[in-house]
């Protein structure tokens, strides 16, 4: 992009009016935004490049920026220094790359590379704002908080991740309850194999519960080719499911119910989960509050249902304790996933 970083820094300080009345000071970047702290103003242009040229390639590209943000942050182990969200994954790629938990991710880190030569950004800031800039771009979701200035790396991360348990093991390291994992998956959705573009849910383009929804009614049938990958059985056409996402297993599966008709609560879970998980092996008093430069996501159209073409006997109970809450099915012919 035209814009050089220096040109983005501190013009002039604008006095704005906040909802409760309080007067706070905000800084007029160079390109005209306004944030809270001049150390924001370098990614306006950065904002505007990614936007332009990453995610123009379509909602796929949201979805592993996403991938990428969880699989950099997540290698990390309290017993080794370093790691964390750190941007390892791209300074180490070649290391990283070949654990198979990281399967797929090179083609998202060839797109997001090019943006470190033209903006004064560590490779550990750039996969969490890209991460969070994508999330703004789906109706429905919160909008995440981003704390820029995380350094550089200086190893790749120890190898190790991929099923649940061993997932909630690597949190519990760092001090996640199994709940905060759940709202991570959310959106993660596990690790999809490289050459597919199945979804995991009948709404791939939205953030909304339909992932919480679906994951429960029964599999009828696999999407592809049958078992490779890890995959289970699917309840609808084109959708997607793999075994470790399946999660009919006791330590999560009532807070995983209790997400299917709760979009306030999901929102709300998943931005709290990413604010901590973008920070992990980071001191987080040492970076700066940016998240007003991430744009408001637009708003969710619809409310939680069932595919078309199911009823509630299609709802596979996990949770013990509760059931699971009652929804209506969409009108017209079984639901049918397209690919993303
Ligand atoms: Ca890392």
């Amino acid at each position: 992009m035209a814009f050089k970083t220096l040109s983005a820094f501190l013009l002039g300080l604008a006095i704005s009016r906040v909802a409760n009345g309080a007067i706070t000071k905000r800084v007029t970047c160079a390109t005209g935004e306004t944030t809270a702290n001049a150390a924001c103003c370098v990614l306006f242009p950065l904002l505007a490049d990614i936007q332009e040229n990453l995610f123009d390639g379509g909602e796929s590209y949201v979805h592993e920026s996403l991938r990428l943000t969880f699989h950099d942050a997540i290698g990390f182990s309290a017993n080794i220094s370093g790691g964390g969200a750190d941007g390892s994954i791209m300074t180490f790629e070649d290391e990283e790359l070949q654990q198979p938990a990281n399967n797929g991710l090179d083609e998202i880190i060839e797109r997001q590379v090019g943006f470190l030569s033209t903006h004064n950004i560590t490779a550990g800031d750039l996969i969490q704002f890209a991460g969070a800039v994508g999330v703004a771009n789906c109706a429905g979701a919160p909008r995440l908080e981003f704390m820029l200035g995380r350094p550089a790396a200086t190893g790749a991360a120890p190898p190790g991740l991929t099923p649940l348990d061993k997932i909630l093991a690597r949190f519990a390291e760092v001090d996640f309850s199994p709940e905060e994992v759940v709202a991570l998956l959310a959106s993660m959705e596990g690790n999809l194999p490289a050459s597919s573009r199945s979804p995991f849910d009948s709404t791939p383009g939205v953030f909304d519960t339909q992932l919480f929804i679906e994951v429960q009614l029964k599999g009828t049938a696999f999407p592809g080719t049958g078992t490779t990958n890890g995959e289970a059985q699917s309840p609808l056409r084109g959708e997607m499911r793999i075994e470790s996402d399946a999660l009919v297993n006791p330590r999560t599966a009532c807070e995983w119910q209790s997400f299917a008709d709760n979009q306030t609560k999901l929102k709300s879970a998943f931005r709290a989960a990413m604010a901590r998980m973008a920070v992990i092996g980071v001191d987080r008093n040492t970076l700066v509050d940016c998240s007003d430069v991430i744009p408001v996501p637009p708003a969710l159209v619809g409310s939680p249902h069932l595919p078309a073409g199911k009823t509630m006997d299609d709802i596979e109970q996990a949770c013990a304790t509760a059931p699971f809450p009652t929804l209506t099915a969409d009108p017209g012919p079984e639901t049918s996933v397209p690919p993303v």
